[in-house]
């Protein structure tokens, strides 16, 4: 028998971005009363990725796009509207062998029956010389929040998906030159992400280029230290600033004891449901998905996520 306690829950979702809301809308109209632990900092403010992004153009039933931060919110106001309780703090712990499971924050627990993790992913880092040093000091993953530092300035982008696509055309709102710098010739982003980027006189592209190094002035970036990898030619390039969009790391640290991953670190569920491999705790969005990673199908995964705890449950108190 489930735990009768007022601390415990049919259904804690934990994490606030696209998956989690719309497990959260789905759980509540199924009168589960979920819990959302939306978090202090997800890869930036709570909301997920989301939230650090400007207009999204593909997101169904928006033919003039939305901003990323209106599309969060009002899916936190339709879960909210069906009574979704919110906990704006972080997950700091769980219990995945006791029933209820018990999740911990900061400054209070809960036990739930059904556990959704929708804890997203946070951006990953060269791992070169510099980087920590001079992370905030004109080192960022996010050119929505610091491309605004930058006016009139030469900044880099590392990368050569559609996040850096993004990014360097953003930053060129601010900055006087943006110089991509990919590891290939080749780009991964989309054909028209490509061509916007491609076709912008403010933007230069540098091919088959790594960092080796961020290099700094009193705690302030001043450049890089790059070497083709074709020809092992090292130079070093002047900037101003360096935006990091080299993909992501899915956050599953807190899970790591009983969740198996893919051998990308993502939780592995098993397919076409959003089960784990612990009963009772599904995995919804970008913690589970390292192919397609769109708003969309971020919140595709939450329903489905929403709908596979609902049968769980049902059977559980059968
Ligand atoms: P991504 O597609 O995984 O691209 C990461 C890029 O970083 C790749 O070009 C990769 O190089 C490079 N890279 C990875 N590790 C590196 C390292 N250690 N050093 C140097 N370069 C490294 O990631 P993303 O651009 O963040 O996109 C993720 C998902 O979000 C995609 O599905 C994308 O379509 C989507 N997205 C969509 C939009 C939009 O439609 N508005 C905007 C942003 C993102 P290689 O190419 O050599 O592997």
């Amino acid at each position: 028998m489930p735990d009768a306690s007022p601390q415990t829950r049919d259904v804690v979702i934990i994490g606030s971005g696209p998956a989690g809301l719309t497990a959260a809308t789905y759980a509540a109209r199924a009168n589960l009363e979920p819990l959302v632990i939306e978090g202090m900092v997800v890869g930036g403010p709570t909301g997920g990725q989301l939230t650090l992004t400007t207009d999204v153009e593909n997101y169904p039933g928006f033919p003039e796009g939305i901003m990323g931060p209106d599309l969060i919110q009002g899916m936190r106001a339709q879960a909210e509207r069906f009574g979704t309780t919110f906990w704006t703090e972080d997950a700091t712990a769980v219990d995945l062998d006791q029933r209820p499971f018990r999740i911990q924050t900061a400054s209070q627990e809960v036990y739930a029956n059904a556990l959704i993790i929708s804890t997203g992913a946070k951006p990953r880092r060269l791992e070169v010389p510099g980087e920590d040093e001079l992370w905030g000091g004109g080192v960022s993953a996010c050119a929505t929040c610091d491309g605004f530092f930058f006016r009139d300035q030469h900044v880099v982008v590392v990368g050569g998906g559609d996040s850096a696509m993004e990014e360097a055309t953003f930053l060129t709102k601010f900055a006087s030159s943006v110089t991509v710098i990919h590891r290939r010739d080749e780009l991964r982003a989309s054909k028209i992400m490509q061509e916007r980027a491609l076709k912008n006189d403010r933007i230069e592209f540098l091919w088959d280029t790594e960092i080796d190094e961020i290099l700094g002035d009193k705690g302030q970036v001043s450049g890089v230290r790059i070497r083709n990898t074709r020809t092992g030619e090292a130079a070093d390039l002047a900037c101003d600033g360096v935006f990091l969009a080299i993909g992501h790391i899915p956050n599953t640290e807190l899970f790591d004891d009983w969740l198996d991953t893919d051998e990308d670190g993502y939780l592995r569920v098993e397919h076409p449901t959003t089960r784990t491999n612990v009963a009772g705790v599904f995995a919804s969005g970008d913690v589970m998905d390292h192919t397609y990673r769109q708003a969309v199908t971020a919140a595709g995964t939450g329903c489905k996520a929403a709908m596979d705890a609902e049968r769980y449950l049902a059977e559980m108190h059968s």
